[in-house]
């Protein structure tokens, strides 16, 4: 058996490997248009900010070590130009000679991955506007600072890439700004959670420039839709990725709207023979059961193993993708699995929702850091997504969820989980538990929830009660709530009228949820808003409810 397979990092170099553990005697060779294989991408940005100082680090396997490991011909600078499935060959460039010869192929594996999109902006081709994907960009910003001493970087586009860019470009010594045409960074999570982040952001000095739209890049600034200009003396594009198949365009194998290869769960394109995975293919996500690409180095690591199991004769099948991801910014963490609530808006799925606020470990135990959850559930408890921006700790809860998630487990579910505990790590009622008593109390219809959003559609009959102290409530409420503190309410109902319907907050929703019990419980109509005063006011800040 004779497998070419195009492209040499995760999906391409993890097929091959897999596929050598599988079968001693098939001829693998692995085509890589750059000049590295098996690369850290996911370490670049750290690379550049100094965190990792040793450019060797970031290549897993060279050519000739992933020869001797593997027993693969690995073919660096070598771009396949042109495929044709009815003949099982592609043409190859060398890029160092600039000829092309014909390899043929009994299998052929598709990972050639995805791009920076590049939007047709004027200036985008000036020299000092980057991208970052491979080493060899990583190692052209460096030498950038390094040589052209750059006082001013702006990234354009706030997703993963562009927030850890950010980070590291200041870490690196550079005033920076972000643009960012969407109102919140990191498009996963939804503007509430966001607005977390962007508060540290501020802080850290960064010029956040939200709902704003780079229309032209000068020499030394870009120009905004709005007319601000921003002084920039290096500029990070970093707007999404595009799978790289143009030169798959007249080969017949299957492509989708954006580029994307169309594969089935044993990652097969619609040509024998001819597999397709990672950031290049459209896979299912779990949550949804439509086809998209979940550009992460997760999901092509698992495909990358199922494609060659397949390849070797085995049943096995990928079951979908749910794009858990995780990021730190600025200190922060966000981290988010599944759904967020606009993707399931934009579905049509129907969702309900909960937020939580836990400490990362035992409040009484020195260092602990808050974290906001929030989940997406169905009627019936299965969980639809789950996003977490905080300190300490979040990475462990999203996994734990992102395992719920995966496994179909239910709001219920997660109030059973028995997880590890002791003070300095967690809490007897780990904050994934906190989540799933919140989100069950709500189905069970014990929390009557309203969210921050729904305040402004009030009438004459809701009233905002604050049950927080008179101290909390003096710092800062939500205009035209009245404070009755919670420990005070079971001996001032009398003055509560049965006729209107209270509309509690506390800080975090914990003491709203007590005080709309005692009010249900006293015939009175109450509910609770879910998240406290706390998201509202970052939302608040933030300008979330503005049109
Ligand atoms: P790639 O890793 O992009 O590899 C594809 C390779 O194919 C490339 O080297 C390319 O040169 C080669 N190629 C393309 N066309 C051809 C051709 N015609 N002929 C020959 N070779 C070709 N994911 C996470 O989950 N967490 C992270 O923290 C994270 N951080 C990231 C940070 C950065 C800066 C980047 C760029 C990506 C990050 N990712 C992260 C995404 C992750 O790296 C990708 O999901 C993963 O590498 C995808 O693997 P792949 O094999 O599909 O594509």
């Amino acid at each position: 058996m004779k497998v070419l397979i195009i492209g040499g990092v995760a999906g391409g170099a993890g097929t091959a490997a897999r596929l050598r553990r599988n079968d001693e005697n098939a001829q693998i060779i692995m085509i890589e248009k750059g000049p590295y294989i098996s690369f850290a991408n996911c370490g670049l940005p750290y690379f550049i900010g100094g965190e990792i100082t040793d450019e060797d680090e970031l290549q897993l396997q060279t050519p000739e070590s992933f020869h001797d490991r593997f027993n693969v011909d690995v073919r660096i600078l070598s771009e396949a130009i042109k495929i044709k499935p009815d003949q099982k060959t592609v043409a190859i460039k060398n890029r160092c000679t600039d000829e092309t010869y014909i390899e043929t192929y009994d299998v052929l594996v598709l990972s050639p991955g995805a791009r920076p999109v590049s939007p047709p902006i004027e200036g985008a081709d000036l020299d000092h506007v980057m991208t970052l994907r491979t080493i060899p960009d990583t190692l052209q910003i460096q030498h950038f600072i390094e040589t052209r001493k750059p006082q001013k970087a702006v990234v354009i586009g706030s997703g993963y890439i562009g927030v850890e860019m950010a980070e590291n470009l200041c870490k690196a010594g550079l005033d920076v700004d972000m643009i960012e045409a969407q109102n919140h960074v990191i498009a996963p999570l939804d503007a509430e959670m966001a607005s977390f982040l962007h508060a540290g952001i501020r802080q850290q000095g960064i010029g956040l420039h939200l709902n704003s739209q780079v229309t032209a890049i000068r020499p030394d600034q870009v120009v905004l839709n709005d007319g601000r200009q921003i002084q920039a003396d290096l500029v990070l594009m970093s707007i999404g990725v595009k799978p790289e198949t143009d030169f798959l365009k007249s080969s017949g194998i299957e492509l989708g709207q954006r580029g994307e290869l169309i594969v089935d769960d044993q990652m097969k394109t619609n040509q024998p023979d001819v597999y397709g995975l990672g950031d290049a293919a459209a896979t299912k996500n779990i949550v949804t059961g439509t086809t998209r690409v979940i550009p992460l180095a997760s999901p092509a690591n698992r495909q990358a193993r199922i494609t060659a199991d397949v390849i070797c004769g085995k049943s096995v099948r990928y079951q979908g993708a749910q794009g858990t991801a995780i990021a730190r910014v600025f200190g922060q963490t966000a981290a988010t699995t599944g759904e967020s609530e606009s993707t399931l808006l934009r579905q049509g799925i129907p969702f309900r929702k909960s937020y939580t606020f836990s400490n990362s470990n035992a409040g009484y135990y020195p260092g602990s850091e808050t974290m906001a959850i929030k989940l997406l559930f169905d009627n019936i408890g299965r969980m639809l997504g789950a996003s977490i921006v905080g300190g300490k700790g979040v990475d462990k809860r999203i996994d734990v969820l992102a395992a719920a998630l995966r496994s179909g487990l239910t709001v219920w579910d997660l109030q059973d989980l028995e997880l590890a505990y002791a003070p300095p790590y967690s809490s007897a009622k780990d904050p994934v538990n906190m989540a799933g008593y919140a989100a069950g109390n709500i189905l069970d219809k014990m929390m009557h929830p309203f969210y921050a959003e729904d305040i402004s559609g009030f009438g004459p009959n809701d009233v905002l009660l604050d049950v927080r102290t008179l101290a909390e409530h003096r710092d800062g409420s939500i205009p035209g709530s009245v404070n009755i503190p919670v420990d005070d309410l079971r001996h001032r109902l009398s003055e509560l009228d049965d006729q209107k319907h209270y509309r509690i907050y506390c800080a975090v929703g914990l003491r709203g949820y007590i005080a709309q019990r005692i009010l249900v419980q006293n015939h009175i109509k109450a509910s609770n808003l879910s998240g406290g005063y706390t998201l509202w006011e970052s939302m608040d800040r933030d300008s979330c409810f503005s049109p």
